[in-house]
């Protein structure tokens, strides 16, 4: 059974900064509730004072710059990224990885800096977003921050925000030329959690074709989003063969440090990794080609 709470609906990024402050020892913040209800519901929350930033229109928007990239703001619906035709056109991959996420329902509530905020390692936005370099604002009453995303994780559900901090905006950099990005989840019930999750991006030199740059981020395998970065190296800076992409997979599944659980055993979601890395690897590459 949920708590008893009191309930707050700033509808400003300055109320909400004052109420965080006022209620530092004793709030939690909940944006679309998808995962935070489920946590209160289950009694391993359980906050005297519930701030709704859902109301905050400054945090509803998708903005976009040929120059400057792309920016996401907090309380951006998956479902509303899914369909940008913005991010569609320009940022391909991010609309096809929310598509896979969750339900349509959860998709219309759900928030994308509430999954990030949630900290789950099997959430599917973090390895996109790292894979694409992407990097979050941070504010509160003192002012703002920006952190790398692939900084912001530190363990199982846990992240770098601190009391009195919410997260504001996600920036994704314009994407160089020659450059290819593809995510896949594997999961055995669709619209679950990924079992593993894998995004790739890769970036050819225009001159000779040769791997200039290359992200790997693996979700699910870890207790938080990681980079498989002894992956990338053999990668970088080489002629992209299908046999270098079956070594780049075998080396990420000996980076991860996954558990066992209901869905899978540490040796499966090894084997996956293996897998998923090549796969996703060579569509990250036929991406990068096309012209
Ligand atoms: C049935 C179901 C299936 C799902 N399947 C998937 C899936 O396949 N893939 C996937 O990635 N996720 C999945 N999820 C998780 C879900 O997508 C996200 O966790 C959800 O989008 C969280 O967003 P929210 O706005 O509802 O956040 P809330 O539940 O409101 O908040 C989540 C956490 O983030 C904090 N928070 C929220 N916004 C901010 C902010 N701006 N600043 C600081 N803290 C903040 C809250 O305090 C809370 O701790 C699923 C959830 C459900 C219920």
């Amino acid at each position: 059974m949920i708590n008893d709470f009191k309930y707050f609906a700033p509808k400003t990024l300055k109320e909400a900064f004052t109420l965080l402050d006022q209620y530092r020892d004793d709030y939690k913040v909940i944006a679309g509730g998808q995962s935070l209800l489920i946590m209160m519901r289950q009694g391993l929350i359980q906050p005297g004072h519930l701030i709704d930033i859902k109301g905050i229109s400054e945090l509803h928007y998708i903005q976009s710059d040929t120059q400057k990239g792309l920016r996401i703001g907090a309380l951006t619906s998956h479902r509303t990224i899914e369909k940008s035709p913005v991010i569609k056109k320009s940022f391909g991959v991010i609309a096809e990885m929310e598509k896979r996420l969750a339900s349509i329902q959860t998709r219309n509530w759900g928030s994308i800096g509430g999954n990030l905020c949630h900290g789950d390692p099997a959430g599917d936005p973090a390895p996109v977003l790292i894979a694409l370099n992407a990097t979050l604002t941070i504010a509160s009453i003192k002012g703002e921050r920006n952190l790398l995303v692939e900084d912001f994780f530190l363990n199982y559900f846990e992240t770098a925000l601190e009391y009195g901090e919410l997260l504001t905006e996600i920036q994704i950099p314009a994407i160089p030329p020659n450059t290819g990005t593809a995510y896949i989840k594997f999961n055995v019930i669709e619209s679950d959690m990924a079992t593993v999750g894998v995004a790739v991006s890769i970036t050819l030199s225009s001159k000779v074709g040769n791997c200039e740059d290359v992200r790997i981020a693996l979700a699910n395998v870890a207790p938080k989003p990681m980079r498989a970065k002894k992956a990338e190296e053999l990668l970088r800076g080489k002629k992209i063969t299908d046999n270098l992409l079956i070594k780049a997979g075998e080396m990420a599944s000996t980076e991860v440090n996954p558990i066992s659980d209901i869905h899978a055993s540490v040796e499966y979601r090894q084997e996956l990794t293996k897998v998923l890395v090549k796969r996703i690897g060579t569509e990250a590459l036929s991406r990068a080609k096309k012209p």
